[in-house]
């Protein structure tokens, strides 16, 4: 196949979590510039709205389905309805996440139990149920492509700007990739994660100047990424231009943990 064939993903399913806004909606609009129809899973349909048309406008299937990562029967729920409506999903983009900025000390339970149960449990339980309808599949296809996006919280520390469970539940979401890559390589499935320095969205306040020293200013590159620059390494780690790459955590974040 020539090599920029291999990117495509025309013809095949692409599922986004947290599709509405961000690096989530940026995403769902690279998957369907390289082809992919495009169920945006989000809590609030009509946020997702303006996605899905600028999805629908590059000429590509695309529909919303209203789900939440921490609730199991609105997920089977959601993978059968775009099971019927546009096929069995190939790509699972698992980028669903949130985060709690406070200080170890002051973190409660019920706020430690939010992040991790959104950001850990949510995808392993997101990857379960589809990952079950890849492994399944009837049509003629084998297996899938999962994408789950984790973070350089797992490998440094973010400060001064607090959130221990985020931290832990990202470097977390970095083994269950591997852990799912490798029983999951026989059934044809593969696993992998995006670890994104600093990207401009309501997470990351990246202009506030108590933190633009130590996340801009410091950086090699000395500026956060826009979300729409993560979507080649998606669209490539979604595609068969990695057919042989499983289990792998790949860093796209301007250098920042190099230094
Ligand atoms: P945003 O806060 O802009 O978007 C988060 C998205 O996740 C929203 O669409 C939100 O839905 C959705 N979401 C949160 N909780 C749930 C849930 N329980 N069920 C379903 N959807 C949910 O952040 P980003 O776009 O920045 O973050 C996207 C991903 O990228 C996250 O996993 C984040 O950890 C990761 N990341 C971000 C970085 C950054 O610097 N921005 C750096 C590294 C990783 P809703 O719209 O309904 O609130």
């Amino acid at each position: 196949m020539p090599v920029l064939d291999s990117f495509s993903l025309t013809g095949k399913v692409t599922v986004v979590t947290g599709a509405a806004r961000g690096i989530g909606a940026a995403l769902a609009v690279a998957v369907a510039e390289a082809g992919s129809d495009v169920a945006l899973l989000v809590r609030d349909a009509a946020a997702a709205e303006p996605v899905r048309e600028q999805v629908a406008a590059l000429g590509v299937r695309a529909g919303v389905y209203t789900a939440d990562v921490t609730d199991r029967a609105g997920l089977e729920d959601v993978r059968d309805a775009i099971t019927a409506e546009l096929g069995v999903p190939d790509v699972l983009v698992n980028n669903a996440g949130t985060c709690i900025h406070r200080a170890a000390f002051e973190v409660s339970d019920e706020e430690w139990d939010t992040v991790v149960d959104t950001n850990l449990t949510g995808l392993w339980r997101t990857s379960q149920v589809f990952g079950r309808a890849m492994a399944d599949r009837t049509d003629g296809r084998r297996g899938g492509s999962i994408v789950n996006i984790g973070s350089i919280s797992s490998i440094i520390v973010n400060r001064p700007q607090w959130q221990p469970g985020y931290n832990a539940s990202k470097a977390a979401v970095h083994q269950l990739t591997k852990s799912l890559a490798v029983e999951w390589a026989p059934l044809g499935i593969r696993v992998n994660a995006l670890a994104p320095g600093y990207v401009r969205t309501a997470m990351a306040p990246v202009d506030d100047p108590a933190f633009k020293p130590r996340w801009i200013d410091d950086a090699p590159m000395q500026r956060a990424a826009e979300p729409e620059e993560l979507g080649p390494t998606v669209v490539w780690m979604a595609s068969d231009a990695s057919s042989f790459m499983t289990g792998s955590v790949v860093v796209v974040d301007g250098g920042y943990t190099a230094v």
